[in-house]
């Protein structure tokens, strides 16, 4: 069977992570597999911003996602930023097997407001179906309550659904059956 591995890679809190390694399974229909914890990234820490690259953090999931393991999800506390973008909430590789996700700006209290666990929760499951929709080749969706419409602020995030459109779940499931088959698209 099909495997999502998840790792958190530094500090990370850990009802977070088990509860996207559910949302990943049941919305995939695949196994997840919780490795080891990655050493903290210190090698993506950028000192000008007080962010770590994800990029690099990607680049390192690369070198340590078991051979097995069709995708793996990384999850830190770290904040992240690319380049060209103030910050992201995560970054996958199109198509490609790995994707990484900051809970940072997903809780209440990076922006001084009162925490509410509910609602954090929700933002991780629909960053974590996004990120790894993006690793099953979907790409940024116009439907304004689709998980794999882009979001650059919360708004944006919290409109959205975490749910895929139809179009997209139709898309899902054609990439599913071809990486678990082995089928050449
Ligand atoms: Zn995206
Ligand atoms: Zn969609």
């Amino acid at each position: 069977m099909a495997v999502i591995a998840v790792a958190a890679a530094g500090p990370a809190e850990e009802e977070a992570i088990a509860y996207a390694e559910v949302c990943l399974s049941t919305t995939f229909g695949m196994e997840t597999r919780r490795l080891g914890p990655f050493p903290d990234p210190e090698y993506a820490y950028d000192a000008a911003r007080n962010q770590y690259s994800s990029t690099l953090v990607l680049r390192e999931a690369l070198d340590r996602r078991p051979a097995d393991a069709l995708k793996l999800m990384v999850i830190t506390d770290h904040d992240i930023f690319i380049p060209m973008l103030s910050f992201v909430y995560g970054q996958a590789q199109l198509n490609g097997p790995a994707a990484v996700l900051s809970l940072s700006r997903l809780r209440q209290e990076f922006y001084g407001l009162p925490p509410n666990h509910a609602l954090f929760l929700l933002r991780v499951r629909k960053e974590a179906l996004h990120e790894i929709g993006h690793c099953f080749g979907l790409t940024h969706c116009s439907d304004p309550l689709c998980t794999m419409r882009l979001s650059t602020n919360l708004q944006l995030l919290d409109e959205k659904q975490a749910e895929f459109c139809g179009d997209c779940a139709t898309l899902l499931r054609d990439a599913i059956n071809t990486s678990t088959t082995g089928a050449i698209k």
